[in-house]
């Protein structure tokens, strides 16, 4: 992999990430782009415990814009977009309409309270994964897919050395029906200033299963599941995918490295990483193999949080969480009265019979 940092005309930062023996990345930016907008605000919901970002400026954003128009793809017959070279594998540039960004100076998150708020701290990146507009993760070679997981670590571990950085999360929207609003293949990079709701759910269910006498919590998940086997969609060398016990959404995954103990990308092992980039694109293209139609989904890396306490860090490994909100080739589950109101979430499918579905789907992919 050869790896070549740049600058946007905006002073962002573009990095590509490209096979050994890929043209030279030496194209400039020749958009002359302003500054930046504004940082938004991180307030504290004094009902839920829970930081939300409010970033206003983000409504002017690109909504859908023609293929002829796509910001993603590389620039070409004198069309500039946000990528200046006419080719790439694999890139990473800053988001030009982030919701998180560097804070000036010195920064804190305030103690919570009634008033409690603060600049959105934080870092968005965009991670475009094929130049190909028309293509998508299930069509990934091995060779580029494994491009893509170069990326992710080398930005997990980018982002962790930020002070100001508690999470990194890598995920992927696909399809409008989950709200995309870029078709070119990519994925997003949140680096979150605080922790978010999920990863602080997960550190007090990890440590009250530890205070129960039991050792780590995700741990026991995965040996529950391989033992049961009920809802196991596939298990390799290195990785398990099953269905959780408790899924939300019609169809659910989630994905573990079968090695205990693995925070985050930058602590697989090659061997680890290679088998991921043959066996995540056939789980997305399992998806799309299960109705017959291409599946929206949001698909989200879980990683151990940085610059805080060691049993945060302890208490969550990396694992994927894949969702989608169809349930039938033309029936989408909207979150609404229990989900949005309660937080309550009523699946319509049992784990089982998705899972059933899913294994079948496995072997057709
Ligand atoms: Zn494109």
């Amino acid at each position: 992999m050869r790896r070549t940092p740049s600058r946007l005309s905006d002073g962002r930062e573009i990095i590509y990430f490209d096979r050994d023996g890929a043209p030279p990345r030496t194209a400039v930016d020749e958009r002359g782009l302003d500054e930046g907008a504004a940082i938004g605000e991180v307030r504290y919901d004094v009902m839920t415990g829970e930081w939300i970002a409010i970033a206003g400026h983000r409504q002017t954003r690109t909504h859908l814009p023609a293929a002829s128009e796509c910001p993603l793809c590389p620039t070409v017959d004198g069309r500039l977009s946000e990528i200046p070279e006419s080719s790439y594998d694999v890139v990473v540039f800053e988001n030009r309409f982030p919701s998180l960004r560097a804070p000036e100076g010195e920064w804190e998150l305030p103690e919570p309270g009634l008033d409690a708020v603060a600049p959105a701290a934080g870092r968005c990146e965009v991670v475009c994964f094929s130049a190909d507009h028309d293509g998508s993760f299930t069509k990934l070679t091995p060779a580029q897919a494994r491009l893509v997981i170069d990326a992710w670590t080398d930005r997990t571990a980018a982002l962790s050395a930020l002070p100001y950085v508690r999470q990194v999360f890598p995920f992927e929207n696909r399809g409008v029906e989950i709200g995309v609003t870029l078709h070119h293949p990519h994925g997003q990079i949140y680096g979150y200033s605080y922790l978010p709701p999920r990863i602080v759910r997960l550190i007090e269910q990890d440590r009250s299963h530890r205070a129960r006498g039991r050792r780590g919590l995700i741990a026991d998940v995965i040996a529950r599941e391989a033992a049961d086997g009920r809802r196991l969609v596939f298990r390799s060398q290195h990785w398990i995918a099953f269905v959780p016990f408790a899924a939300r959404w019609p169809f659910e995954v989630q994905l573990h490295p079968l090695r205990a103990g693995v925070h985050d990308f930058t602590e697989l092992t090659d061997a680890e990483r290679d088998e991921l980039a043959t066996v995540y694109p056939r789980l997305l293209r399992a998806f799309d193999a299960l109705l017959g139609v291409t599946m929206p989904y949001v698909a989200g890396w879980f990683q151990a949080p940085c610059n805080g306490p060691a049993d945060e860090r302890d208490a969550v490994t990396l694992h994927l969480q894949l969702q989608s909100n169809r349930r039938a080739p033309n029936k989408l589950k909207y979150p609404a009265g229990s989900e949005m109101s309660m937080w309550a979430y009523i699946s319509d499918v049992p784990p089982e019979q998705s899972a059933q579905l899913l294994r079948e789907a496995w072997e057709r992919a």
